[in-house]
């Protein structure tokens, strides 16, 4: 936990009282600490949490203590994440991660079929839903654990790192073998779900809310970090506005926000936002340029006969084309 004293419009005697105060507290309750003063702040690190009661306790000593408890933080840490996944490859801190692959994975053929195209045109890591969240009851439902099944096969057969959803903690059994486990956007207050993920070591993709704020997603984040698991994904995957005329509204300004505000890898998601495929390509270029850290595109070999978001998804030509277009960009930033 991080204490921090405002120094804006504190003259040096009260700053010096409240940190005789603050250091009593910390020292009657045998809590360690270091001290860093900084231009804006003075910045104490404890080493560990301390309860309500004393917080109350050092709150009486002044209005401008504030305390800093998300593991996340840039008060925590000056570095960005970044996240290797056992075949090496390395998601944040500077590295641009591209993942691919169908809405759901509906059949052999199909995944592999994606998964070889991907990986001839250089993406890093093959998506595709086996469980899947859907809207109305009667619409496709996922193949389930047979999607997993599947998804390790393309795995084998083209060396792409799989990432798939997970609904529920039942069907967690069934992903040993997924590189990185998805958390959709309906989920992502699913604090029984999150809190079980804290729990374990493997890379969580944690999606945002449609209707949820940045601290929300942030906060969603810390059930899944305060448990012990560092490595989470942001994806920001379009907000639901008052603008009905697409899917959803893609928020750019949440990239470099999150971006600020914690140390973790930022994705984007331009085919939930966009809802159409011919959105796609612009929203990435946005994406790309706003300083996301990946981006995670649905294509299928066949969109027209997909069994779910097929109107969104870019066939293998479209997206060969913008895959190149996003290298450049990168390129040209870099
Ligand atoms: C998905 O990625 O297939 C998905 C269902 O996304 P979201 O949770 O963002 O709707
Ligand atoms: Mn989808």
């Amino acid at each position: 936990m991080i204490l921090k004293i405002d120094r804006k419009n504190t003259n040096v005697k009260d700053l010096q009282n409240i940190k005789n105060g603050i250091e009593n507290i910390l020292l009657n309750e045998k809590i360690k600490f270091s001290c860093d003063v900084l231009d804006d702040y003075v910045n104490y690190k404890l080493d560990s949490f301390i309860g309500d009661k004393v917080k109350k306790e050092i709150l009486q000593i002044s209005r401008k203590i504030i305390f800093v408890q998300n593991k996340s933080s840039r008060e925590y840490n000056k570095y960005d994440l970044e996240i290797v996944l056992d075949n090496g490859l390395k998601i944040g801190n500077g590295n641009f991660t591209f993942i691919a692959g169908p809405c759901s994975v509906e059949s052999e053929e199909q995944i592999i079929n994606i998964a070889l195209f991907l990986k001839s045109v250089g993406v890093d890591i093959l998506r595709g839903g086996a469980y899947k969240p859907r809207t109305s009851p009667y619409d496709f439902q996922g193949i389930g654990k047979d999607g997993i099944l599947l998804l390790e096969k393309a795995k084998k057969i083209s060396g792409l790192p799989i990432v798939t959803e997970l609904m529920s903690l039942d069907q967690l059994e069934y992903f040993d073998n997924v590189d990185i486990i998805q958390v959709g956007a309906r989920n992502m207050q699913n604090f029984e779900l999150l809190r079980e993920l804290g729990k374990i070591k493997k890379p969580i993709l944690l999606k945002r809310g449609f209707s949820s704020t940045y601290k929300e997603v942030i906060l969603s984040s810390e059930y899944i970090l305060s448990g012990g698991n560092n490595n989470v994904i942001l994806c920001e995957r379009g907000i639901r506005t008052f603008e009905n005329s697409v899917r959803n509204t893609f928020d750019v300004t949440a990239i470099p926000y999150l971006k600020e505000h914690t140390n973790l890898p930022v994705i984007a998601d331009p085919s939930h936002s966009a809802g159409l495929s011919k959105y796609v390509p612009a929203i990435s270029k946005a994406a790309v340029a706003s300083g996301s850290d990946g981006i995670m595109i649905e294509v299928h070999n066949n969109p027209s006969e997909a069994l779910s978001d097929g109107e969104q998804a870019l066939d293998f030509e479209k997206y060969s084309l913008l895959k190149k277009e996003l290298d450049n960009i990168l390129n040209v930033m870099s």
